[in-house]
């Protein structure tokens, strides 16, 4: 089965809410027909704006990151079910910064997740090592836990739903990419990871993205090697021009 290839931006805690809806009002038109999947992931508090600018268009709504109930006394939260009715379709789960800044773990990664496809939302979960890490040479051990622990639990059909970015904690926001080698040697290993627990059917559906200071430039090659499906996109898809580029990357 042939995977849609995704350009997920990942705009991290940029663009008030009048600048996201329009930036993604002049996004629109420039990836209209795209044949990748178009999606943006935005502060909470403009994911509102960018829902109605992005009404009638191919361009797919993510939040950075949920709760996993439903609701109660966890001030600052948000919950699936209130982005649910949002309409919001997509959520980041297990960002490293996430992890590094806000104590998330590998266990609430995959709370998140369960919780994520209880109220139809689709989880886009990231992993990935630090620089020390891969010289420690524990990287395929490590990204195979972290993925192992998020989708513990899950039915194969939503394994075949959920995309896994593949993030190295030291290629993010640092200008320095994966080369097209890495990024697809420890996506392989992702989806091997995948097809031990799930079967071929179900590793061969998932999407396996890459993210790490992906660039227009960088996009095309990247999203061609054979076990990549796109990318998770902090800086470039901060940049009309640049996103429109990534998303058209061939
Ligand atoms: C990210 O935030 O997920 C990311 C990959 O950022 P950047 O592209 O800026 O490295």
């Amino acid at each position: 089965m042939a995977r849609v290839i995704m350009a997920a931006g990942n705009w991290k805690m940029n663009k008030t809410p009048n600048e996201a809806a329009e930036f993604v009002g002049a996004l629109k038109a420039k990836v209209e027909g795209a044949y990748s999947e178009v999606v943006v992931g935005v502060p909470f508090v403009a994911l509102s704006d960018v829902k109605k600018a992005a009404a009638g268009s191919n361009i797919k709504v993510a939040a950075q990151n949920m709760h996993w109930e439903e609701k109660g006394a966890f001030t600052g939260e948000v919950s699936g079910q209130m982005l649910a009715e949002m309409g919001i379709e997509y959520v980041i789960i297990g960002h490293s910064e996430r992890r590094q800044y806000f104590a998330e773990t590998d266990e609430t990664v995959n709370k998140k997740v369960h919780s994520a496809f209880k109220y139809g939302l689709t989880p886009i979960v990231c992993c990935g090592e630090s620089l020390a890490q891969r010289e420690q040479g524990v990287t395929a051990d490590l990204v195979r836990f972290q993925v192992k622990i998020a989708l513990l639990g899950l039915s194969a059909d939503q394994v075949k739903k959920t995309v896994i970015a593949y993030e190295p904690i030291w290629a993010i926001g640092t200008g320095k990419t994966a080369t097209n080698e890495q990024a697809e040697e420890v996506c392989a290993i992702i989806r091997e990871c995948v097809k031990e627990v799930y079967g071929s059917e179900v590793a061969d559906a998932t999407r396996v993205l890459y993210g790490g200071s992906v660039t227009a430039a960088s996009a095309h090659d990247l999203f061609n090697m054979p076990n990549i499906d796109g990318g998770l996109v902090g800086g470039a898809s901060l940049k009309l021009d640049d996103f429109e580029k990534i998303v058209k990357y061939n």
